[in-house]
């Protein structure tokens, strides 16, 4: 239900957490997070109230200053923390909003077993696929996105690149955030306040490659595109 990615200078973790819950306000059951650090990619997740993934930080806690982080609202599959964000297949995780409609035919074209009852698994386990297949991160999670029917905000973390978010929309709000040599991205200009005032608004159907040098954004057919920077003023 609330989506954060950050591309920063600093341990992303605490920062996940806290932009997450100025994300509380749209209601959730669930969180976690992911990262990449020293090109390992590693999650955590917590059924409940974000304190509880909080505390699980602080018992296990997951370094790196690269990292997306989620806060679900179940429609496929019960409440439970194999079926919280971000979904994990092999080197790719994936942060979630919305509903992929022909998720049941995705599945079917791939191998179980299936770690989780969500629709949001079949998006890892595709994009892992390609990349198996030989197409690099951003290939493979086009390739993804072009075979999604439905409503999403999504987020791809990828093994072993620490400098790397891969996004998309249909339906879904999605945001970019522009830092000072970190970069963002968020569900809504609330989730980036304290961290950037700098926002693009991606729009129906945009993915976009975000780096910390900044973000290329292209449309559904494939076409780069310009999309404005605006100064967004949120009270925190
Ligand atoms: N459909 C996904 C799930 O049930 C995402 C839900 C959401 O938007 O939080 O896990």
């Amino acid at each position: 239900c609330g989506i954060i990615g950050i591309l920063g200078n600093h341990q992303a973790a605490p920062i996940m957490v806290d932009a997450l819950k100025r994300l509380e306000y749209r209601g959730y059951d669930s969180a976690g997070i992911a990262t990449v650090h020293d090109d390992r990619l590693e999650r955590r997740r917590a059924v409940g109230k974000l304190v509880n993934l909080a505390d699980l930080l602080v018992s296990e806690p997951l370094a790196g200053r690269a990292g997306i982080g989620h806060t679900r609202w179940a429609t496929h599959g019960a409440v439970t923390e194999g079926n919280a964000h971000p979904h994990r297949s092999g080197r790719v995780a994936v942060v979630h909003n919305g509903i992929i409609e022909n998720f049941q035919e995705l599945r079917a074209e791939l191998d179980g077993p299936w770690e989780s009852q969500t629709d949001t698994e079949t998006i890892v386990r595709l994009c892992e696929h390609y990349l198996a297949a030989g197409k690099s991160p951003r290939e493979a999670a086009f390739a993804t996105i072009d075979r999604l029917r439905g409503a999403y905000a999504l987020c791809f973390l990828f093994e072993g690149e620490p400098d790397l978010l891969i996004c998309g929309r249909q339906g879904p709000p999605l945001a970019i955030g522009h830092g000072q040599g970190e970069m963002y991205v968020g569900s809504d200009a609330i989730a980036l306040s304290g961290l950037t005032d700098r926002v693009t608004y991606l729009e129906d159907g945009d993915r976009a490659v975000v780096t910390r040098a900044g973000a290329q954004i292209f449309d559904a057919a494939g076409h780069q595109v310009g999309r404005e920077i605006r100064r967004v003023s949120v009270e925190a």
